[in-house]
């Protein structure tokens, strides 16, 4: 029984407790808070990267909001404090286990593409025009994703989720190294843009670290969608700003850049639909690992992935490598929005046997070719001549994460994007919002055959891995990332840190990371070259340097109702960790 795991005077929770007296009075008003990456202690947690968004997600539940009304008013936090990596006009993927059901449930809120879209419409359109453009915006999948996901599990209605977001947008909150970094580095195309350079570039530069940044056209935004629900953006006047900006972007007089307009329609927005699915599962080592299935790849992924691991003798960083170098060729040569994805095969045993044959004492030879899950299966069998996987496609490092758990026991792992780091770089004039450039995930091609071109209504291949492990059908672990398609290997290796080696939560979050995603050289960090990269280089492996992998959020059951939230250390700026009764 979960409800016999929360050992916590909930009365205590309820009226406000001493403890909590350390805990602001109200959601959203940000005094510069400490930024903790670990915390443990009872009664409900909340890790993201941001301190305003776990404080707002914590105070819904202080107040007797569940997880998912936590979630979603965090997530609306992101999209102020994060705007360059989450926000309503963007997508993204929740796993929420339902303690009173017991059940793993997932919406995917991914963007679509527009129907006049076809598998030519991106062939040979250079990537950063693609990115910087009216066409790679996607159908915005979040307001509708935080519609469906009250409606089915939460508490509170749109507009009281979005109360802690309108507070912070009005009211500001401190611009940190971050934030700064992320609009100087975007300066020289948000210069393009008159909304943008006009929200994000006062007085033509970023916001220095330490003001406060306000925006009231968001807080209305905000503030009209809690009014007029999704509707106002999904065929309303909303939505037709977004048609029009996404048509038709306001360049700025001067600007040398080609902005290539989009093809979105309003009846595009009108038909769009959040969806729930069954998640993806897998068994390892005795736990059930739930993730987000197609249009994501991250929870077939993420599974064959650790099914392959469980096949081998041994399981440690080369194996982890290997095996991520296999999960991806198939990912690249099975998995999209498509139908007939062999889900089932690609999760199976057999496959991930036949797949860990393939691991020998040395890297293997690259690239990859993807296995047959064809459901019969060999012990070791010859190599696939199936064709090498398209080139993974960049994606953009950037994207949000977040965890919460509550009193009751339920759980959410939310991946919540724009995609790109400032999305297409398109605010939507006077509204406070940037556009997403989701679209760009897709495989520009010409990749006859490849499961992730773009077409009408269709949504991109996302990687992103929001998981919940279960133990004897309890929570045990969510977890989650951005980073692209790193995301997978930033999850599957916080696992492999976590069962494999044995490291605590915290440790395995913070410890140095690789990612092995079936290209010739391994991306790592530095403090992993310098701890694993003489033994791996001297069994083949090549190492290229990434200064910083993922930016990942977590939180762990530790037993008898006490939690473990877990956010960086260090990457991007550091996370901040929550619970509602600390631990002494
Ligand atoms: N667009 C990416 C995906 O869906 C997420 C954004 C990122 O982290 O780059 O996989």
């Amino acid at each position: 029984m979960i409800a016999r795991r929360i050992a916590v005077p909930l009365a205590g929770i309820l009226a406000g407790s001493s403890v909590l007296l350390t805990q602001p009075a109200t959601a959203g008003v940000s005094p510069p808070v400490e930024k903790r990456p670990v915390a443990e202690g009872y009664g409900g947690a909340v890790s993201t990267v941001d301190p305003d968004a776990s404080r707002a997600a914590l105070e819904v539940l202080r107040r007797g909001g569940n997880a998912v009304d936590a979630a979603v008013a965090g997530a609306a936090v992101l999209g102020v404090t994060e705007p360059y990596s989450a926000g309503l006009a963007g997508g993204g993927f929740i796993v929420y286990y339902d303690a009173r059901r017991k059940k793993v449930h997932t919406i995917d809120g991914r963007e679509t593409a527009p129907r006049a879209m076809t598998s030519a419409s991106l062939e040979g359109v250079p990537l950063d025009e693609a990115v910087t453009s009216g066409l790679s915006a996607g159908v915005p999948g979040s307001v509708a994703q935080w519609e469906l996901a009250l409606r089915r599990f939460g508490t509170l209605s749109l507009r009281q989720a979005l109360q802690p977001a309108i507070r912070v947008a009005r009211e500001g909150f401190t611009v940190d190294r971050t934030f700064h970094d992320q609009t100087a580095a975007n300066a020289a195309r948000f210069a393009d843009f008159t909304s943008t350079a006009r929200l994000f570039l006062p007085g033509g530069a970023p916001p220095p670290v330490g003001s406060t940044f306000r925006n009231p056209e968001l807080a209305e935004t905000y503030r009209l969608l809690g009014r007029y629900g999704g509707r106002w953006l999904y065929g309303g006047g909303l939505g037709a700003e977004i048609v029009k900006t996404v048509k038709n972007p306001p360049v700025a007089p001067g600007s040398a850049r080609n902005v290539r307009p989009g093809l979105m329609e309003l009846p595009d927005l009108r038909a769009y639909r959040a969806l729930e699915r069954p998640p993806t599962r897998t068994t390892y080592k005795g736990m059930d690992v739930y993730g987000m299935a197609p249009p994501s790849s991250g929870g077939s992924t993420v599974g064959e992935a650790l099914n392959i691991l469980e096949a081998l003798p041994e399981a440690g960083m080369h194996e982890y490598l290997e095996a991520s170098r296999l999960a991806f060729a198939d990912r690249g040569r099975y998995v999209g929005d498509v139908p007939g994805v062999p889900l089932e095969e690609l999760l199976s045993d057999g496959f991930a046997k036949e797949r860990a044959c393939l691991v020998g004492e040395r890297a293997m030879p690259h690239p990859a070719p993807p296995g047959n899950p064809d459901g019969a299966y060999e012990p070791c069998p010859a190599a696939d001549p199936a064709p090498p996987t398209a080139e993974t496609p960049a994606e953009g490092p950037e994207t949000t994460h977040l965890v919460v758990a509550d009193r009751w026991g339920n759980v959410v792992a939310y991946n919540i994007t724009i995609e790109s780091t400032g999305g297409n770089g398109i605010v939507v004039p006077g509204r406070g919002f940037l556009l997403n450039n989701e679209l760009t995930d897709f495989t520009f091609g010409p990749a006859p055959g490849d499961p992730n071109l773009p077409g009408p209504g269709k949504r991109p291949r996302s990687s992103m891995a929001p998981t919940i492990v279960l133990a004897d059908g309890r929570p045990l672990l969510a977890l989650g990332s951005p980073g692209g398609s790193t995301i997978i290997t930033t999850v599957l290796q916080i696992l492999v840190n976590r069962w494999e080696l044995g490291m605590p939560l915290p440790e395995a979050l913070a410890a140095p990371r690789a990612t092995q995603r079936n290209t010739a050289q391994t991306q790592a960090e530095q403090g992993f070259i310098d701890r694993y990269g003489a033994e791996l280089t001297a069994r083949g492996h090549a190492f290229t340097l990434n200064p910083e992998i993922g930016a990942a959020t977590a939180v762990e059951f530790l037993g008898r109702g006490r939690l473990q939230a877990v956010a960086e250390p260090s990457r991007r700026g550091g996370g901040s960790a929550l619970v509602m009764i600390p631990a002494r």
